[in-house]
């Protein structure tokens, strides 16, 4: 199982995968390098983009996200109204101050290269680090960005067993591999499946740190809605999205006391889809987000969240951490048995995901029992199932932004839908999850997020041109 700290983690937007793992790649290099060289003895660094993080790294600012990790920063702890003044040296001077101390001369035209048309065999979204030590020798890593904000090195993916990403499961309390696994731990147990992640949880950290890390989370994503409501203006990168949470967040407060908005019976839905564009609007700024699980779908999670909070009269503290749990479980099964990469499997893995994560953990707030919870969660992906990965001008934008309004809505009525049942669906989670992944194997690249096919290319207002390009195989479509 994976932990709910690896799952949730405060990030940078606009991407978990181009964004908040190129950024740990660099944490990594630079943690590395240092074991390898005194960091004077760096006399240049120069970083290779292939595969999805070439192909629209730009629009997800994955050279200035590594940059920033050069210099020392982390997702977690970075101050994102501070970036641009962090990353003057280089623009205005050419110049890199690597972790923090040690100057070097720095050219992105020179040093960055982008191969997008070169896919590294272990994941589409790797780049390579290297750098140019005083004895004229160099030292180098490739990693992969897999998702999530989760990295792994070459060295790692050549060796899965040295993948520490997720703890071994035979020393967890109530290990799991499927969904059938976890419904057999649950009614064995007679445990919920909040209760049943809480449990494995409390075998790594006491309850208080656990507590601890899941009310941040949760405070972290009430932060993130309430930024999104105050900001206004037009979404950097050119395509010129205006942001639309503050208009809409002063509207409903306008009409909330209105008799019109009262007898709306459907009202909850604007505010769902307001907490939702609020996450995402502050994500395609590349503000603070918790990846959820991932940057792309992060507004999913916290609208539903919200709902919860603002239109449900048994929210509590300890529901949100509940919630939280039961949907770490599912996305844990997602991640673990397919994806959560746009890259990897198009958009049913990041916006399908967190919708199924949502949708288990609202059924488990609104008292359905485990077998609810999948099925709700299986309806969540099963409704998702194709859902390509085609930002238009590589922004996480459009249609992502809106994306999650629908996800987060979608996350409601799959929870409301199971709650109405007995548990007994017709295709099981674990199919629904083997199907997205091999939906997603068939899915055509300009489809996962490479900004080649679907709306990047014909809702542009560009005219594509042959580097943005459309693939041989899309053309023969
Ligand atoms: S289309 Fe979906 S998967 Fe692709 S960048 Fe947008 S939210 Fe992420």
């Amino acid at each position: 199982m994976i932990s709910v700290f690896d799952l949730f983690k405060i990030g940078i937007g606009p991407s978990s995968s181009h964004t908040v793992g190129p950024m740990v790649a660099a944490n990594l290099f630079l943690a590395s390098l240092l074991e390898q060289a005194e960091l004077t003895d760096v006399k240049g660094i120069e970083i290779e983009l292939y595969g999805s993080l070439a192909a629209t790294g730009k629009g997800h600012a994955t050279d200035t996200a590594i940059l920033l990790g050069l210099i020392g920063h982390a997702p977690s702890t970075i101050d994102t109204r501070l970036t641009s003044q962090y990353l003057a040296p280089i623009f205005s001077d050419k110049q890199l101050i690597v972790s923090g101390s040690h100057t070097i001369d720095f050219d992105t035209e020179r040093d960055i290269h982008w191969y997008g048309d070169t896919v590294l065999p272990y994941h589409p979204n790797a780049l390579t680090i290297r750098a140019r030590l005083a004895d004229d020798t160099h030292y180098q890593k490739t990693y992969y960005s897999v998702g999530g904000g989760f990295v792994i090195s070459e060295e790692n993916a050549n060796n899965p067993d040295e993948d520490h990403a997720a703890p071994t499961i035979d020393v967890i309390p109530y290990p799991f591999n499927s969904a059938a696994e976890l419904l057999e731990q649950c009614r064995e147990h007679d445990l919920s499946i909040s209760e049943l992640v809480l449990a494995n949880e409390l075998h790594y950290r006491d309850q208080e740190e656990v507590f601890a890390y899941l009310d941040a989370i949760w405070e972290s994503m009430q932060d993130c809605v309430t930024r999104g409501c105050q900001n206004s203006g037009i979404l950097p990168g050119g395509l010129d999205v205006k942001r639309r949470a503050q208009a809409l967040h002063l509207q409903l407060c306008a009409e909330r006391n209105q008799p019109i908005a009262k007898s709306d019976k459907l009202a909850a839905m604007d505010w769902i889809d307001l907490y939702a564009l609020a996450v995402n609007e502050e994500n395609a700024n590349g503000g603070n987000v918790v990846t959820a699980p991932t940057n792309g779908a992060a507004g999913i999670i916290p609208a539903v969240m919200h709902y919860y909070r603002d239109f449900l009269s048994s929210y509590s503290q300890d529901g949100a951490r509940k919630f939280l749990l039961n949907a770490t479980a599912i996305g844990s099964l997602i991640k673990q048995n397919a994806s959560i990469s746009g890259a990897e499997v198009g958009c049913q893995g990041e916006v399908g995901s967190a919708c199924a994560m949502a949708a288990s953990a609202l059924a488990e707030i609104l008292g359905g029992d485990p077998a609810k919870c999948l099925n709700a969660a299986e309806i969540g992906i099963e409704h998702n199932l194709g859902l390509t990965c085609d930002p238009v001008g590589g922004l996480v934008q459009v249609p992502c932004i809106e994306r999650n309004a629908m996800g987060a809505v979608k996350a409601v009525n799959a929870a409301r839908l199971a709650c109405r049942g007995n548990g007994q669906h017709f295709v099981s989670f674990d199919k629904v999850v083997e199907t997205m992944k091999q939906t997603g194997a068939d899915m055509l690249d300009s489809y996962k997020e490479t900004s080649r096919g679907g709306l990047a290319i014909y809702a542009d207002n560009r005219i594509p041109t042959a580097t943005q390009g459309v693939s041989v195989k899309y053309s023969q479509c």
